[in-house]
């Protein structure tokens, strides 16, 4: 059986014996050297060869899907969402445990006699130390007349007015 192929160079049409397959010569035309090729593979260039080569294409395809999966799932989710909550939570616990600003505390020097001691710098002083020299905004002395039940006279007394932050 003779084999008969085309040269690549010239595109001549050259026969030769099957036992010449594979062996390299010189184009007689162009004179480039060419290989003869097999018979096999001038069957399969003719004929359609689809049949056997079409399910071992196919059978790899199914791994492909299965390997992007396994990479592309996680880890993206959370940190954006623990962003937004946590500046939420800061709000609503500053609005709840402190409404910032001034108030008034009137503390009178009547209010803080007790029989035979004058508190009335010892209280004056706790009030201050407990909310802090940074709080006060401004200490107003005041006085104010009253009737003593004692004496059932009017008497006049002092006290102090502090504003502050709270
Ligand atoms: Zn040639």
């Amino acid at each position: 059986m003779d084999i008969t192929f085309s040269c690549p160079g010239c595109g001549i049409s050259l026969e030769v014996e099957s036992e010449a397959a594979g062996q390299q010569f010189d184009c007689p035309s162009c004179h480039k050297p060419i290989q003869v090729p097999s018979p096999a593979s001038t069957e399969r260039a003719g004929g359609p060869p689809a049949s056997a080569v079409a399910p071992a294409a196919s059978s790899p395809q199914p791994q492909v899907p299965k390997i992007e999966k396994r990479i592309s799932v996680p880890v993206t989710s959370n940190p954006v969402e623990s962003l937004i909550q946590k500046p939420n939570k800061s709000l609503d616990a500053v609005s709840r445990d402190q409404k910032p600003g001034l108030r008034v505390k009137t503390i009178r020097h009547s209010d803080c006699k007790e029989v035979g001691k004058d508190k009335f710098d010892d209280t004056v002083s706790e009030f201050l130390n407990r909310i802090g020299d940074n709080a006060v905004v401004s200490i107003t002395p005041i006085s104010y007349s009253y009737v003593e039940m004692a004496t059932q006279k009017l008497v006049t007394d002092f006290g102090v007015m502090v504003v502050y932050r709270a």
